[in-house]
């Protein structure tokens, strides 16, 4: 997104706001303090009921990151890296370097997104009954209670198996470990999820009718946007079913030339010819050590005329910002980590730490080339 609002970090992990959730926490608070704790705590005086509908926002968000922080632990402990998390219009978001490259690992970072919201309100309610019923401690109880409810709702809500929600995943993963392939496992919770999409906006458009609007419309918007995200993924199947089983090696351009870190980029293409299938180049420092990468991006960026006096350690990229990747990795989640870089070249290493070749979103070509050449039984 990039224009996430930073809140810092929880357990190392950044955690960004969009601008939205402004609005959504407006929304909830105005009615909040206007509608629902009013009918649930009577006689409280008005400033009483906004100060709480306030706190009920402030509840709903903690609770919202609770359950994203459930993925982003389980993400880290599958060894996936995660980027960051983020509230969002629509809820929240953990951002993550790829995707589980097992259904086991798929299962367990989904299904805990739903068990928190659980957890969450079962805290909440446990809260509610306990409170006294009196005065502003009934409020407190009343808020709790709202709260309890929502987070129990949100657990049931994530469950739907429809993708894109967590327990669209779940059935995935159920269905990847039965099948032994993702990609089918990717079409049917796809085609699930663009049933109870469509299911969940025609009945908000069923409420609107009726005159049901704030829900009515959320109900078509996350309808729609269930349906639209399912659809997306059911397309994207046949390139995963195209990719299925492959490695990096299957993929990568192998034996790149490399360029000394000391002479110039002209030297570097007189002497090496790099051809067109290398389009980076690891770098060699005095050393004999990889101490970064050069891509043919970075040289045509420059003008030709400078080549002869520029020095390679200057126009490459240093090892701490290019990412690597194992030659014997699965290829799909080795190209998520590859498109989610910055620099989007990967250097690959063998299982003795030598760089071998190099991997870029144009492998995709290669990959799917050399299954029509080498076809596996499926
Ligand atoms: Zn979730």
């Amino acid at each position: 997104m990039g224009k996430d609002i930073p809140l810092g970090r929880i357990f190392g992990i950044k955690l960004g706001m969009d601008v939205t959730v402004f609005l959504f926490a407006a929304f909830i608070s105005v009615t909040l303090a206007t509608a629902q704790l009013p009918g649930l705590s009577r006689g409280h005086e008005e400033y009483a009921y906004w100060i709480a509908g306030i706190g009920g926002a402030l509840f709903l968000f903690l609770s919202l990151l609770v359950h994203e922080i459930g993925h982003a632990l389980v993400a880290q402990d599958e060894g996936i890296g995660v980027e960051s998390m983020g509230l969002t219009l629509l809820g929240g978001v953990t951002r993550m370097e790829s995707s589980p490259t097992t259904p086991g690992a798929e299962f367990r970072v989904s299904v805990v997104g739903p068990i928190a919201s659980a957890a969450c309100g079962v805290v909440f309610l446990v809260g509610a009954f306990l409170l006294p019923d009196s005065g502003t401690w009934d409020l407190v109880g009343a808020l709790f209670f709202w709260a309890g409810y929502v987070n129990i709702f949100l657990a049931v809500l994530n469950m739907v198996p429809a993708a894109p929600l967590d327990g669209g995943k779940v059935l995935s993963s159920i269905i990847w470990r039965a099948t032994n392939s993702q990609a089918t496992a990717m079409l049917w919770s796809g085609a699930a999820g663009i049933v109870a999409g469509m299911a969940l906006a025609t009945w908000g458009l069923r409420n609107l009718s009726r005159g049901g609007a704030t829900f009515g419309w959320f109900n078509v918007i996350v309808g729609f946007f269930v349906a639209w995200s399912a659809f997306q993924q059911v397309r994207s199947a046949p390139l995963y079913k195209a990719l299925e089983g492959l490695s990096v090696t299957d993929a990568m351009a192998a034996g790149p030339p490399t360029a000394a870190s000391w002479s110039t980029v002209g030297e570097f293409l007189r002497t090496s010819f790099p051809r067109p299938e290398h389009q980076a180049y690891p770098v060699v420092g005095p050393d004999g050590q990889v101490s970064g990468l050069l891509t043919a991006a970075a040289i045509r960026a420059v003008p030709p005329e400078s080549w002869d006096q520029l020095p390679v350690a200057a126009l490459a990229y240093p090892l701490d910002r290019v990412t690597l990747v194992a030659a014997d990795e699965q290829l799909i989640p080795a190209l998520q980590k590859v498109e989610g870089a910055d620099v989007r070249h990967a250097m690959v290493t063998a299982p003795d730490g030598r760089i071998i070749g190099t991997l870029d979103p144009s492998a995709l070509d290669r990959a799917v080339h050399a299954r029509r050449q080498h076809p596996t039984p499926v």
